[in-house]
């Protein structure tokens, strides 16, 4: 095991590892790509990503599996959503075959970071594209550079599940035909604000609401929600201006194909928060974390499922999706990109 790392007790920060990919877009096209061992960036002081923030960016993890493999969890639909995004900001493309590959290689070079099976710890994949020669008046960018890095970060649930506090938050995250679907740092620029409220008054995540209406629910600042009736359907919010979570696709998958539970893509409104049973944060960092209060303006709604644990769907779901990415449970075709 390289860089005498220890897994376990890893959080999530940047640690530099050995290599990174670079592919440059230039007069029209991409170049061939390539590894490279350096670490920086050197761009014009007037790059379009520096002066217009023209940049989109993936996440995605490599593990080990319980019989010893290197693998990533569904890098093609990251790809298929990193196109959606560029295409929204007026970036080209970076194919899908391509992006793939640049994915594999990464993570072959990167090999000896990646986490032991059953450390809970994993390989983080940052794949990311912007804007890099000069833009002053307000424009697109003509050249455009592609990256992955990844870190070595440590297990969410480290000293064990505690269930999250949101507050339903008084800004909104995305607008209506804005940019709330794709994954950019834009939508996370204007976030900071909101959450260093919501931390300093006590509170883990925002819940934002529909910008429009301001009576639907919309998702937190990195996590789309997922809730579960007293009756036990798996429901989640139906919305334009959220960005299409991976984890929270697989896991209606895994819901209503492995654990046979109902499941509804539904608008989902605020008054309606307190008859769920559980509720739970999808995204790649954590699969799952569980919601125990959501604080609307001091009132409080406390899920049954309390303050403890993650509740019993909640963790159904949790172990399932879990077993498929490490290889304890069958996964449905190609949801398994096997590295090593
Ligand atoms: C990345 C992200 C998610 C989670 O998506 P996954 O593909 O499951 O990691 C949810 N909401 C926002 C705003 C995001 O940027």
């Amino acid at each position: 095991m390289a860089a005498n790392l220890d897994f376990a007790s890893l959080g999530f920060g940047y640690i530099k590892t050995d290599w990174r990919y670079v592919s440059n877009f230039k007069n029209g096209a991409w170049d061939e790509g390539a590894l490279t061992q350096d670490d920086k960036i050197v761009i014009s002081e007037c790059a379009g990503v520096l002066q217009y923030a023209q940049t989109v960016f993936e996440g995605l993890k490599a593990y080990t599996t319980q019989d010893g493999h290197v693998v990533v969890f569904r890098p093609d639909l990251n790809a298929d959503r990193m196109i959606e995004s560029a295409k929204r900001l007026i970036m080209p493309e970076f194919p899908k075959e391509r992006f793939i590959d640049a994915v594999k290689k990464v993570v072959e070079a990167n090999l000896d970071y990646v986490p032991p099976f059953g450390s809970g710890a994993s390989l983080y994949l940052r794949p990311y594209m912007f804007g890099s020669d000069p833009v002053i008046g307000v424009k697109p960018a003509n050249e455009y550079q592609f990256r992955i890095f990844c870190t070595p970060v440590g297990p969410y649930f480290k000293g064990g599940v505690k269930p999250l506090t949101l507050n339903v938050s008084d800004f909104d995250r995305a607008a209506p035909h804005g940019t709330g679907h794709i994954k950019a740092g834009l939508n996370y620029a204007m976030s900071l604000y909101a959450i260093t409220w919501a931390h300093d008054n006590g509170f883990d995540e925002n819940m934002y609401l529909d910008s429009a209406t301001r009576t639907k629910v919309e998702e937190t600042g990195g996590a789309n929600f997922l809730f579960v009736t007293k009756d036990g359907k798996v429901v989640t919010p139906k919305s334009d201006t959220i960005l299409p979570s991976i984890t929270r696709r697989s896991l209606l998958y895994v819901a209503k194909e492995y654990l046979g539970l109902e499941v509804e893509e539904r608008e989902i409104y605020k008054e309606e928060l307190s008859d769920f049973a559980e509720c739970g944060l999808c995204g790649t960092a954590a699969v799952i974390s569980p919601v125990g209060k959501i604080v609307d303006h001091g009132k409080e709604i406390c899920l049954p499922s309390g303050m403890s644990a993650m509740g019993p769907v909640t963790q159904k779901l949790y172990d399932t999706l879990t077993g498929i990415q490490m290889g304890k449970i069958e996964a449905p075709k190609d949801w398994i990109v096997r590295i090593k």
